[in-house]
């Protein structure tokens, strides 16, 4: 690694015993180009300089959050949903995919699918849910 450029002052992150966590600290004393004492913004107690704790990196990265993608879906639909018609929710009333409905909690729905015999897949500003019909 390259020589540091950090003086006495210099805002570092550094693991801290007391916080028990990696916290912002700033500089007391150098030794060599390396913090030899550092003092813990959080808590104020100076201490021997600790490099923060490298965090933990899932093993499987995931490609998408679903709920990420029902929420940029529902912004691309929510535009085209102003004055078109929307049906009151019940499950006594048969959707179609496509269908707008408006439902007493989860306020306005697409129809995404049928999700099978009296179900469908609606989705809300919420996320997708699935909900009984006729
Ligand atoms: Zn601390």
């Amino acid at each position: 690694m390259q020589s540091t450029t950090l003086s006495p002052g210099d805002p570092i992150e550094a693991r801290c015993t007391k916080c028990r966590k990696n916290t912002n600290h700033i500089v007391v004393a150098m030794v060599e180009a390396v913090p030899a004492k550092v003092q813990c913004n959080t808590c104020s107690g100076q201490h021997k300089y600790r490099p923060p704790t490298a965090p933990k990196k899932p093993a499987v990265r995931r490609t998408v959050d679903p709920k990420i993608a029902e929420k940029k879906e529902w912004d691309e639909l929510m535009p085209n949903m102003s004055g078109k018609q929307k049906t009151d929710y019940s499950m006594t009333t048969a959707f179609k995919t496509g269908a707008l409905m408006n439902h007493p909690s989860f306020g306005i729905g697409v129809v995404q699918s049928l999700a099978g015999p009296r179900k469908i897949k609606v989705l809300f500003e919420d996320g997708v849910k699935t909900m009984r019909c006729k």
